[in-house]
């Protein structure tokens, strides 16, 4: 039977994890946070010390990593040679550095990949910056969320704090800026609002009120 797929996509910060874990939880599907396979590759690139900028060094450490996921109560595990690494790919070095990895056809391609076998196996809710564009052209929703920039640095702040980290909203929000930059315009499946995607600003939304606009979208749909 064919798998329904609902695609999240939108700049750094948006809220697009917790949106699109919600709305999952809701419909009984499957969560897919794209960004953080990413994450997890530029993770061991930054741990073998690699330069970010050699591309064929990095094409070549992640060609022959393992990526895997796994679920446990609705949360997504990364695994990456087996090893849990959720823990270590949420700060703002390893959401730097892998916008600058993002960019490379090898990166993507291996990634790709996995995402396009996880939407063929179960209905998914998955989210990341080329899902409706790419990865997955005929997703049955796509959903554009952004907000302005000022707004995601606040709540990137906000989380980086909860976990202790410091956090300088200046430099948060410079830090998106340019992130949201290197990802719309690379050459390879940059960031863009898929022509049929619908666009929710939530810059003035409550988690809880974007959950439901979502809802409603694919209700409708
Ligand atoms: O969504 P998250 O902030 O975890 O994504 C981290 C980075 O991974 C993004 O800034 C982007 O460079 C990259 N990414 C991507 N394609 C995706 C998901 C994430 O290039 N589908």
């Amino acid at each position: 039977m064919k798998k329904i797929s609902i695609a999240i996509d939108g700049p750094a910060g948006a809220g697009k994890s917790t949106i699109a874990k919600r709305v999952a939880k809701q419909l009984n599907y499957i969560y897919v946070d794209t960004g953080a396979m990413y994450r997890s590759m530029a993770l061991a690139c930054l741990r073998a010390g690699l330069d970010l900028n050699d591309e064929e060094k990095v094409s070549e450490l992640c060609s022959g990593l393992d990526v895997t996921l796994r679920h446990e109560n609705g949360e997504q595990i990364i695994l990456l040679n087996g090893e849990n690494v959720n823990r270590w790919i949420r700060t703002q070095e390893v959401g730097n550095a892998t916008s600058v990895i993002a960019v490379y056809s090898k990166v993507r391609e291996k990634l790709v990949k996995l995402q396009r076998q996880l939407a063929k196996q179960e209905n998914i809710v998955m989210d990341g910056r080329d899902i409706g564009s790419c990865v997955l052209p005929n997703a049955d929703v796509k959903i554009y969320l952004t907000a302005s920039a000022r707004v995601r640095a606040e709540r990137r702040c906000k989380e980086l704090l909860e976990r202790g980290e410091e956090a300088d909203i200046d430099v948060v929000e410079r830090d998106i800026i340019d992130r949201d930059y290197r990802d719309m315009h690379r050459e390879i499946s940059p960031l863009v609002q898929a022509e049929d995607a619908v666009m929710v600003d939530a810059s003035d939304m409550t988690i809880e009120m974007v959950t439901d606009r979502i809802l409603e979208i694919v209700y409708a749909g």
